[in-house]
């Protein structure tokens, strides 16, 4: 029996790339650093205008946060030769057989860009915007067709270079509908659970739902209650 070959312990770096750090970044962000931690993998978030205040936002290690943008941190076309950049436009999928051809995996901080169905945490962007990251000369991979979210980007692609499974071998949910707790009113009245459809692919956890970062749900709920005029 083949014993499965060693793993490097990769390095997963998340660009920054949007102007605020938002509430929910801030749990994708937590949510990656977790499952790198846990897997003797380096998280570095980079592309912070002000990692000081960061710093006061996020609870990781100081260490981890970077105002360097990631192209400073890999300045040379040598050193980004080993840095895979996750792109849903590259035109080949992610293997097992890239955790050994790359010493780093990169992934874009970016909003999804599809328009919000039931709920109004995800504000509309159409644009491609990890083309920000492929005119800076990474080698990219894809994860199939359709968009994760930045800690599910991650997740998936720990899974393939770490266990070393083909994308074919994961269970996913795609475009789930996510049934959120019942809100509390003021008065402490019910207010009836509603379901938000998330349009993203994401892995199928041991209870069948689709994994999504710790928060992430209270912070639906919390954001149901407020217009899209409050979050744009
Ligand atoms: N359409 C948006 C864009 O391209 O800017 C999607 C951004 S996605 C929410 C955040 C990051 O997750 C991307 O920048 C990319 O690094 C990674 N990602 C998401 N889906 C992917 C896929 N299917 N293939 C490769 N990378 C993906």
């Amino acid at each position: 029996m083949a014993t499965k070959p060693p793993t490097k312990h990769h390095t997963f770096i998340i660009e920054h790339l949007d102007p605020e750090l938002e509430a929910w970044q801030a749990l994708e962000y937590k949510c990656i650093y977790r499952e790198c931690h846990a897997t003797n993998c380096k998280f570095i978030l980079s592309g912070l205008a002000d990692a000081d205040a960061v710093r006061q936002h996020l609870d990781l290690p100081s260490e981890s946060l970077q105002q360097q943008s990631v192209e400073s941190i890999y300045a040379t076309s040598e050193a980004r030769a080993k840095v895979c950049l996750l792109d849903p436009k590259a035109e080949k999928d992610i293997s097992p057989e890239d955790g050994d051809l790359f010493d780093a995996f990169l992934f874009g901080g970016i909003l999804g860009d599809d328009p919000p169905r039931g709920t109004a945490i995800l504000v509309v962007t159409y644009e491609d915007r990890t083309s920000e990251l492929r005119s800076k000369g990474f080698p990219g991979r894809r994860l199939g067709p359709e968009q994760m979210t930045t800690d599910t980007a991650a997740r998936v692609t720990r899974i393939v270079v770490q266990e070393r499974k083909r994308l074919e071998e994961i269970s996913f949910i795609d475009r789930p509908d996510i049934e959120l707790p019942a809100a509390t009113n003021a008065d402490g009245s019910k207010v009836p659970s509603e379901s938000v459809s998330m349009p993203f692919k994401y892995v199928k956890g041991a209870d069948g739902k689709p994994i999504m970062p710790e928060g992430m749900l209270q912070l639906l709920v919390d954001d149901m209650d407020k217009g899209i005029e409050d979050l744009l």
